[in-house]
């Protein structure tokens, strides 16, 4: 039978089993072959009771000597209690309520019986164990399921979808399996579903964790290829000198490295797909305006989409006077601009007027149409789903697209996670920083921690204050931002004035609330993570961070990053009661450096805390990991690089096509 079949056609499947099965994303016999156990039960060797209940599960070998009347008791519960002996002792075994399993044994039957041994020395118990013949052996394969199928309904479809298919063509190229001995797709199928060993099980893990990387590997390159198929806008203009001129500093060597890389993409005639990665205060803003400028001179638009109404608008009124002195007309777009001021917006950009549009996911609307749409920014990118960076994409067409992110992610997981992305990074900050240091502060030393900051406020410095919620939550002490402002008028920061930031308040407040700590009004400002991304006050010297136990090391990093961007020495102070995260917070005292702490952040919280899993847009992993697996993404970035080399689109190997096609069906990046 052809692997691709409907599971309809295996014996013992039907319509009611197959909706079952399509819960489980399986509808072909191949899918089903895919639908990988996710544990295993030991029944290589059962043996008598344990000694003592230990609380993990045994695998019992026993025969059934006897069954007493099901009993009926409170609640409509049945009781159904069998005996059986170990050959040594005798036990009780019960189900609750499940006559199927009292029915298949019998008395004087061979059974393995798997689960808990509960009781004591004198009195041995099995509380509704699952049932196994005598003639089970191995690692038996647990399912994930759903509602309706069990364990060995799934185990013997698994088991007629192997006897339907006969032998499975191996779409990985010959040469890369016996390259890294691994086994063909057949051997591996049947080593994850029914392994004989933990042996082979771990060669058949290693296969299949290989091949679902190389083909998210594959697809990534593919991507990337297709991508540069179309032909781009060519920028031959070059206004770098003019641009600096503009500018009230010199660039940064890597600053002018990133720009210079970007002059030649958008001068190749081929869209630019390019990642600027740099720490906080790296100065991305300079190098998104600098590939802004480069399209409207030369005759294309632009847009900067930031994730935050505080962030565009922040970025607007730093870029605009910029622009203005350039020449190029720059608009600002969010959610809360007035429809009149819409409207002229939107037809400035039909008719070429506006070259540049800055703005947040309001960016995206079906109404917003750019007349020459030739650089598109996306600033934080790690804040937006996938959805919305492809929409960003597509309005552009075949335009360049420049990435920033200030989340330095692992050099290994930007392979997987970026690997159709061109990779700049910025790695050297503008002079004249000034000095930054950590400091974990024990709950004792809170009130000089207040003294501390009054102390910096009088000399006219700005204090952040981030605590991870918003209001009290019954559930938990977390501090919250309402409390905390009322707490504070018992310390010495009482008479200070105080701006307040969350997500919840409208856009409009959020805006008035952050220019009152820009303008340094209220020289504190206490916040939830609103504040997390690129917002620039050069004035703010101190980040408290209350509960930093909450929060992952990169997110930490950020938040510091929010200070010592003048030239004033500054303090990023981290509270927390939880003595387990204190380690964990100590990598932020030792270094500054975002990459080293993001793979410390990577080893410690995996790559969730870089991403959510619905919004880095890859395919969903089966069986690899991103943490523990990183080298096998080394060896398939490499395998694939080599493998499109000599066969760009895969003609030579259409079985691997095809289900490289199949796993990125609808789940493209970008
Ligand atoms: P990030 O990379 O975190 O987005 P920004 O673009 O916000 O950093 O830049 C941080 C600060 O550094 C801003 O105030 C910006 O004006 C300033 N800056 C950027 N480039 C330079 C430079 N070459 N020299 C001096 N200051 C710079
Ligand atoms: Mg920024």
């Amino acid at each position: 039978m052809d692997k691709n079949s409907s599971i309809r056609y295996l014996k013992g499947i039907g319509e009611k089993r197959a909706a079952l099965f399509s819960k489980l994303r399986v509808f072909s016999i191949y899918d089903l072959l895919r639908l990988y156990p996710r544990d295993y039960l030991d029944l290589r060797a059962p043996g008598g009771l344990p000694p003592y209940g230990d609380g993990t599960p045994h695998a019992v070998s026993c025969i059934i000597v006897g069954k007493q009347a099901p009993a009926r008791i409170r609640g409509g519960l049945t009781l159904y209690k069998l005996r059986a002996s170990d050959g040594k002792e005798d036990f009780t075994v019960t189900f609750y309520n499940t006559p199927y399993a009292y029915d298949r044994l019998e008395i004087g039957q061979e059974t393995v019986l798997y689960g808990r041994v509960t009781g004591n020395l004198l009195k041995k118990e099995m509380n509704s164990p699952q049932i196994f013949s005598a003639a089970n052996r191995g690692l038996v394969p647990v399912y994930p399921l759903t509602a309706g199928l069990t364990q060995n309904l799934v185990t013997a479809a698994v088991k007629a979808a192997f006897a339907a298919v006969d032998g499975l063509p191996d779409p990985l190229p010959p040469e890369l399996t016996a390259r890294h001995g691994l086994p063909d797709l057949y051997t591996a199928l049947r080593g994850i579903h029914f392994p004989a060993d933990f042996h082979q099980l771990a060669a058949a893990r290693k296969r299949l964790i290989y091949e679902e990387l190389f083909q998210v590997r594959l697809g990534l390159s593919l991507l990337k290829t297709e991508a540069a198929a179309c032909s781009a806008p060519v920028f031959h203009l070059s206004c770098t000198e003019e641009f600096e001129a503009a500018l009230p500093f010199a660039l940064t060597g890597a600053q002018r490295r990133a720009i210079d890389t970007i002059k030649q993409d958008t001068a190749s005639g081929r869209p630019m797909n390019r990642l600027l990665q740099g720490d906080v205060g790296s100065g991305k803003t300079m190098v998104a305006a600098a590939a802004l400028v480069l399209a409207a001179k030369n005759g294309f638009q632009g847009a900067l989409m930031a994730p935050t109404e505080i962030l565009a608008v922040q970025h607007y009124e730093g870029l605009s006077p910029l622009f203005e002195r350039l020449g190029i007309r720059c608009g600002l777009l969010t959610g809360s601009t007035k429809a009149k001021e819409r409207t002229a917006l939107l037809k400035a950009l039909g008719d070429g007027s506006l070259q540049v549009l800055i703005g947040t996911h309001a960016l995206l609307s079906d109404d917003v149409q750019f007349c020459a749409p030739g650089m598109a920014v996306i600033d934080e990118q790690h804040r937006f789903g996938v959805e919305q960076r492809r929409r960003l994409n597509e309005k552009f067409g075949c335009g360049h697209l420049l990435v920033m992110s200030a989340t330095p992610i692992p050099r290994t997981l930007a392979l997987i996670f970026y690997g159709d992305l061109d990779i700049s990074i910025l790695d050297e900050l503008p002079p004249g920083r000034a000095e930054l240091t950590t400091h974990l502060i024990p709950e004792y030393k809170r009130a000089d921690m207040y003294a501390f900051l009054k102390r910096h406020i009088d000399t006219g410095e700005q204090v952040y204050i981030v605590c991870p919620q918003i209001e009290e939550n019954e559930e938990n002490d977390l501090k919250n931002v309402t409390g905390y402002v009322e707490a504070l008028k018992k310390t010495p920061l009482r008479d200070v004035p105080c701006g307040i930031l969350h997500g919840k308040l409208k856009p409009a407040d959020k805006d008035r609330v952050m220019a009152g700590f820009a303008s340094g009004e209220t020289p504190l400002l206490v916040s939830t993570t609103v504040i997390e991304v690129g917002v620039d006050v050069k004035n703010a010297t101190i980040m408290v961070v209350e509960n930093a136990e909450r929060f992952g090391l990169s997110a930490l990093h950020q938040l510091r990053g929010r200070v010592g961007r003048g030239s004033r020495r500054s303090y990023c102070l981290l509270l927390s009661e939880n003595a387990a995260a204190l380690d964990r917070l100590k990598v932020l005292c030792r270094s500054r450096d975002g990459f080293l702490i993001a793979d410390e952040d990577l080893k410690q919280r995996g790559p969730g805390s870089f991403f959510g899993t619905e919004q880095h847009g890859l395919p969903e992993l089966k069986l690899a990991s991103l943490v523990t697996d990183m080298d096998v993404v080394r060896t398939v970035s490499e395998d694939a690089a080599e493998l499109l080399r000599r066969d760009p689109a895969l003609k030579a190997h259409p079985a691997l096509r095809a289900e490289v096609d199949a796993l990125w069906k609808g789940g493209a990046i970008l």
